[in-house]
Order: C-alpha cells, then sequence, then structure tokens
C-alpha cells in the first residue's frame, strides 16, 4: 500500500502566524493518524518578496511548535528549469498566450465598458478577468512585442485548456475527521479567467508550481486554507491538461484575526515569533487555534 503524503508548502515572505501553525499542525495530525508522510515545500518562486532569512525564521517556529517533515525539503526557487520545461509545452500547445497589457491598461479597458453600462465579471477575489484582446494578436506580433522587450506574462487561454480536457473537472474533498469521507466538488476554473502561468523572467507561477510538484511529490492529501478553496478549480484544470495525477483535498477552516479578519504576515500580533517571544508555549499555541 502507498503511503498518504501530506505536505505544507508556506512562502517565506513573511513570518510564519496562528493560521500558518493550524495548518501545519493539522497536516502533521493527519500524516501521523494515517501512518503516513509530511513533507515541507518552501514556495519561493516569487524571488523578490522571499527571502532567505525570512526562511529560517519559519524552519525555527515549525521546529520549536514541534513540527517533524521529510528531508530533503524543496525549495522551488531551485527548480525553475524544471517549470520551464513544462511552460514550454503549453506554449507548443497553444494553451498559453503572451499577455502584455499593463494593470492600468486593464482599469482602463474595463472602466471604458463600464461607462457604456457594462458590467465586467471579476474573479472570486473580486479581481477584473484579464480582457480578451491579446489572444487575438497573431503569432508575427507577439513575437515582434517580445523582441522588443515589452513586459508580458504568460496566461492560460482558460477556454482552449478547457476544450482540451473535454469534460467536466472536479475534486474530491475530504474531511478532516474522517480521511475517507469526501464529496466531490465541481470545478470552475472559468471563474477565475485567463489566470498568470509564468512571468517572462520566472517561468511559472504559484498555480503552476504548485500541481507540478504535488505530482512529482506524490502529495495524496492537500490540506490548505479554505481561502484556497475556489482557486483549486484552476490547478485541477493544469493538472488536466498536464496529466497529473491529482491529490484529494482538504481546504480547512482560517483562523480570525481578534477583528475578525483573516491573518496576514503583517499582522504582528499572531505571528510565532512574536508569541514565543511574549513566553507562549506550543501548547498555549495548539490550545489557541484549538488543536
Ligand atoms: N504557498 C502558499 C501560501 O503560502 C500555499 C500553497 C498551497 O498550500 O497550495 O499561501
Amino acid at each position: 500500500m502507498t503511503l498518504l503524503t501530506f505536505r505544507f508548502a508556506p512562502s517565506p515572505n513573511g513570518e510564519l502566524h496562528l493560521g500558518h501553525a493550524y495548518s501545519a499542525l493539522l497536516n502533521q495530525k493527519l500524516a501521523n493518524i494515517s501512518g503516513g508522510r509530511l513533507l515541507l515545500r518552501i514556495e519561493d518562486i516569487d524571488t523578490t518578496r522571499c527571502t532567505p532569512e525570512f526562511e529560517a525564521g519559519m524552519i525555527a517556529d515549525l521546529k520549536w511548535l514541534g513540527l517533524d517533515w521529510e528531508k530533503p525539503v524543496r525549495r522551488q526557487s531551485e527548480h525553475f528549469a524544471e517549470y520551464g520545461t513544462v511552460l514550454e509545452r503549453l506554449i507548443r500547445e497553444e494553451l498559453v498566450y503572451p499577455a502584455f497589457m499593463s494593470r492600468g491598461e486593464i482599469r482602463a479597458f474595463i472602466a471604458d465598458g463600464e461607462k457604456r453600462g457594462r458590467d465586467w465579471p471579476r474573479d472570486p477575489d473580486g479581481v477584473p478577468l484579464y480582457p480578451p484582446a491579446d489572444k487575438a494578436l497573431s503569432m508575427k506580433e507577439r513575437k515582434r512585442r517580445i523582441a522588443e522587450n515589452a513586459p508580458f506574462a504568460w496566461r492560460l487561454d482558460v477556454g482552449a485548456a478547457m476544450a482540451r480536457a473535454g469534460r467536466d473537472l472536479a475534486w474530491a474533498e475530504f474531511s478532516d475527521g474522517t480521511l475517507s469521507t469526501t464529496r466531490s466538488v465541481e470545478a470552475r476554473p472559468q471563474d477565475w479567467g485567463d489566470v498568470i502561468v509564468a512571468r517572462r523572467d520566472i517561468p511559472t507561477s504559484y498555480h503552476l508550481a504548485v500541481v507540478i510538484d504535488d505530482a512529482l511529490q506524490g502529495v495524496s492529501h492537500v490540506v490548505r486554507g479554505q481561502d484556497l478553496f475556489s482557486a483549486t478549480g484552476v490547478q485541477r484544470l493544469l493538472q488536466e491538461i498536464l496529466g497529473l495525477q491529482p491529490p484529494a483535498y482538504f481546504h480547512h477552516r482560517l483562523i480570525l484575526g481578534p477583528d475578525g479578519r483573516k491573518l496576514s504576515k503583517s499582522f504582528r500580533d499572531t505571528g510565532l515569533a512574536a508569541l514565543r517571544d511574549a513566553g507562549a508555549s506550543p501548547e498555549e499555541v495548539r490550545r489557541m487555534i484549538g488543536l
């Protein structure tokens, strides 16, 4: 029997807080009760915001909490060449296209339409979907702009990708108490429009790297916050067009701050390092998050 494999995958662009502690410890608990594996993956593709100092701080916090994970740890910034190979394939298969519009241009395009009474669709985070114009550019025009060093990002042609998948997609969502009880959730990647799959100078994005790594590392169960629930639809589509085995998912409740809002990495009071400095013990942290 293959072992169940879990992973905790933080981005070292700030300090860990109680929400991360919940996610990490829940992954550990589920790995323990199922006799499975726990991996730690450092998601540091954003090389401007992620730093070795934040990474060292995260590892110290996780050790202090009592987390234990398999070595070696996969650090995404060390695998750009692998992501690049997959991106090349998506470019060849015309499932991604270079998108040249700046944020300002997107805003102007939408404002113009909305002045004329046309509502523009927004993604589940409230961000306007990418306008379709760049998809119509000829290959010659794309090449010309790229050769001229115009800034761009590679975006998924979600319509083409869904047509390639050729069927409705769903993922298995399990509940944390019993790993066996799952329900099927419809994947709706179209709600996100043409998401960014890679940058001009970084051959991946969060979505692309996460599906490649989950498959490569044999992750069978993804346990992460509810805030990523509907983004799973995008990841499910990428898995399908890349022929990757999808894991099962559990999107857990979020730990909220005293103001009832989602915690952020800049919210110092609930940072694990701040709590430790103030004399809290790992047991107190577990009590605070109900684990
Ligand atoms: N790296 C992501 C974050 O820190 C988590 C990704 C995931 O669990 O899929 O929010």
